[in-house]
């Protein structure tokens, strides 16, 4: 059944990918709600089923729109392939546990800010509006030790941020301060510290990676977002062990 299971999972993130995608792209230019099907955005052809299944599509048409023969951009099946690899392990490492669906939403929120902030530079309200009453819910069947843990949480995740957007005068927006928040309300206090430490320890290193490929010649903005649910997912997964063998170093 582990494989059944498996591939579910697999194939449940490519489908919940390539659905991130659209909402990632939509929310931010308000169309979310319109009922129009997707279009190519080079020659605005309505794609087909068969141009819209997660990744193969992209294969199989070699990443070229099949009217206009415009390149579609890598992010879509890089999106649909992060969903549905990272659904796969957190399978694996969990099982089919409360855990497992808190790290699902983790991810979810991942893939779409992945989109809005490389995209549009921005973190909608509305997504992290989506996620708040999620959160809150799985604290209420997984209450923190103590309780009260993922309120001091939210308010230090708000804090840090809000402390190095007045220190760097804007190096961060008002997105990855509310997304901190909402991420310290699930990981509670202190682990939303360590979920800190990692996001600027990933942001250091992607960011440098992109300078390195893009060269420095002019500054550029970097998406920190994906950067700080990176952190929090790691934090969820591994928090406790990372914590404990930090702590033996000195005991
Ligand atoms: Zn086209």
């Amino acid at each position: 059944m582990d494989i059944y299971y498996s591939g579910l999972c697999f194939v449940f993130g490519l489908v919940l990918g390539s659905f991130y995608n659209v909402v990632g792209l939509r929310i931010p230019q308000h169309t979310f709600l319109s009922s129009s099907r997707s279009v190519c955005p080079a020659c605005n052809h309505t794609l087909k089923w068969y141009e819209l299944i997660p990744v193969l599509s992209f294969l199989i048409q070699r990443g070229k729109c099949r009217q206009c023969q415009q390149s579609i951009s890598y992010l879509y099946p890089t999106v649909e392939l992060i969903t549905g690899l990272s659904f796969l392990l957190s399978y694996l490492h969990l099982g089919i546990t409360l855990d497992l669906w808190i790290t699902f939403s983790l991810i979810s929120l991942f893939s779409i800010i992945l989109v809005t902030d490389l995209r549009f530079m921005i973190i909608p309200n509305k997504i992290l509006l989506f996620f708040l009453p999620v959160f809150i819910l799985f604290r209420i069947c997984q209450p923190l030790e103590p309780w009260w843990s993922g309120i001091t949480g939210a308010i230090a995740g708000y804090g840090i941020i809000a402390l190095i957007i007045i220190l760097s005068r804007g190096g961060m927006g008002a997105g990855d301060m509310k997304l901190f928040g909402l991420l310290g309300l699930l990981l509670g206090f202190p682990n939303i510290l360590l979920a800190f430490f990692m996001a600027i320890l990933i942001g250091l290193l992607s960011s440098s990676v992109i300078l390195f490929k893009r060269g420095c010649k002019e500054k550029q903005e970097v998406a920190f977002g994906p950067a700080i649910v990176s952190g929090a997912i790691i934090t969820f997964l591994f928090g406790d062990n990372l914590i404990g063998a930090y702590m033996n170093l000195f005991w």
